[in-house]
């Protein structure tokens, strides 16, 4: 199995490239802020809860991401491999990950660093916030927030795969299609 974990701060680009690869490599996308937003639309009481969360800049607690996480590894049992988007954000859904992915046999083949500078960052998430209409793209505290929590709680996570010889850095500045050429550079080195 083939099983990416896209990193990086928030507007990195982790979403955009997790579409155009798991076309390439038949992958099933798992992004978290997506089944939570998913959540959120449904209208589900982890949903309202975790609303509140997200529309402040903090974190959704491990055990509601895990959780989530598990459900989506359980309903695709045949799937050739996974790309994790936006998951795991702590070093406690990194140690998770592992144990989720060992119970299957597999394991997480190579963490995928896209580097993005602060000032890029923050002006393609307000940028996105214009299009997207997403509450936590459109304040600039909130976005500084999560900057800020990507730097205390995310970025510890590294260590997590450094330790494991699992972390690839990728610059995340240019077109579209450099940086996921860069991506596919970088994966097909796994295959
Ligand atoms: P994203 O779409 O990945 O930028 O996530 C949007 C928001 O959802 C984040 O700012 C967090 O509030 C929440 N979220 C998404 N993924 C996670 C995660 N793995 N752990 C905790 N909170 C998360």
């Amino acid at each position: 199995m083939l099983n990416l974990v896209l990193f990086g701060p928030p507007g990195a680009g982790k979403g955009t490239q997790a579409v155009k690869l798991l076309e390439k490599y038949q992958l099933i996308h798992l992004s978290t802020g997506d089944l939570l937003r998913e959540q959120i639309a449904a209208g589900t009481e982890l949903g309202i809860q975790a609303k509140s969360i997200i529309d402040k800049g903090d974190l959704v607690s491990d055990q509601i991401v895990i959780g989530m996480i598990d459900s989506k590894l359980k309903a695709n049992q045949n799937a050739r491999g996974f790309i994790f988007d936006g998951f795991p954000r702590t070093p406690a859904q990194a140690k998770a990950l592992d144990e989720l992915l060992e119970l299957r046999g597999t394991a997480v083949s190579a963490m995928i660093f896209l580097e993005v500078g602060h000032d890029e960052l923050v002006a393609r998430l307000l940028n996105r916030g214009k299009i997207s209409g997403r509450i936590d793209d459109q304040n600039i505290s909130v976005i500084e927030k999560r900057v800020q929590v990507y730097a205390k709680e995310t970025a510890p996570v590294k260590d997590h795969y450094l330790s494991q010889s699992k972390f690839v850095s990728v610059k995340g500045v240019g077109s579209v299609d450099e940086i996921f050429n860069a991506l596919c550079h970088e994966i097909d080195k796994l295959l």
